[in-house]
């Protein structure tokens, strides 16, 4: 049984073409400026067998087009590794692209097992920099880090993700860093900046969560095309998503 937090049909947003997204319940960061911050308790969740996300696909597969299928998300679905094996594999079975989008931080046998029916991962790069990282994540960046060369070892089709927080993760010399790391990925195909946006923080009141991030200001255009010329000196394609 996987543990979801909720599922969104047509998704345009988490991987190629129209997608079945399900966002898992559970994640091992506490990100300062997550948008999701009712995703990230490990307990609750509504139970879904693999068999019913499979038909939920299969009703969807329409839509989907060459290019579409199914992304798992979250939180983080890594955390449910064991239990995503047998959805990916009847997924594949049946011809579905798959895909995951993950923090990165957990790299299991389970882990390893699930990416051999993964067509695509969605990587999220906090932060290259150890401490800024632990201080946006409140996790050290080293395990993300080991599991983007794992993925370049297998030859594994990634995106890299990457938030663009003004103040926090808008430093010049720390994206030309990340640059230079995935300059030595050939499996990278794509880089996505994620503007910084404040949607998620009415969900921190409800919570009763301190929202940390208050005053920081969305991006402007300027830090925006600065990121994006930065990284397409490294990487072969770069959106602001
Ligand atoms: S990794 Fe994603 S889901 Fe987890 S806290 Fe960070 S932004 Fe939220």
């Amino acid at each position: 049984m996987l543990r979801v937090h909720s599922v969104e049909s047509l998704g345009t947003f988490d991987g190629p073409g129209i997608r079945l997204v399900i966002f898992l319940q559970g994640c091992n960061f506490k990100c300062l400026y997550c948008a999701n911050p009712d995703t990230i308790e490990c307990l609750g969740g509504i139970h879904y067998t693999a068999e019913s996300i499979v038909q939920m696909a299969r009703n969807q597969r329409p839509f989907f087009g060459a290019r579409g299928g199914v992304t798992v998300s979250g939180g983080e679905p890594l955390m449910q590794a064991r239990d995503l094996i047998p959805l990916f594999k009847m997924l594949k079975d049946e011809g579905f692209n798959t895909c995951i989008d993950t923090n990165g931080s957990i790299l299991t046998a389970d882990v390893k097992l699930l990416l051999e029916y993964t067509d695509l991962v969605l990587l999220d790069i906090k932060h290259i920099h150890p401490e800024k990282h632990q201080m946006l994540t409140g996790m050290a960046n080293g395990r993300t880090l080991s599991f983007a060369r794992y993925l370049q070892e297998q030859n594994k089709p990634v995106w890299i993700r990457y938030v663009l927080v003004p103040g926090y993760s808008n430093d010049v010399q720390d994206m030309h860093h990340l640059g230079e790391f995935l300059e030595k990925m050939d499996n990278v195909q794509k880089l996505e900046i994620q503007p910084y946006h404040k949607l998620g923080v009415h969900k921190y009141e409800a919570l009763g969560w301190d929202y940390q991030l208050e005053d920081v200001p969305t991006n402007t255009a300027e830090q925006l095309n600065e990121a994006r010329d930065i990284f397409a000196k490294y990487v072969r394609e770069v959106v602001v998503n």
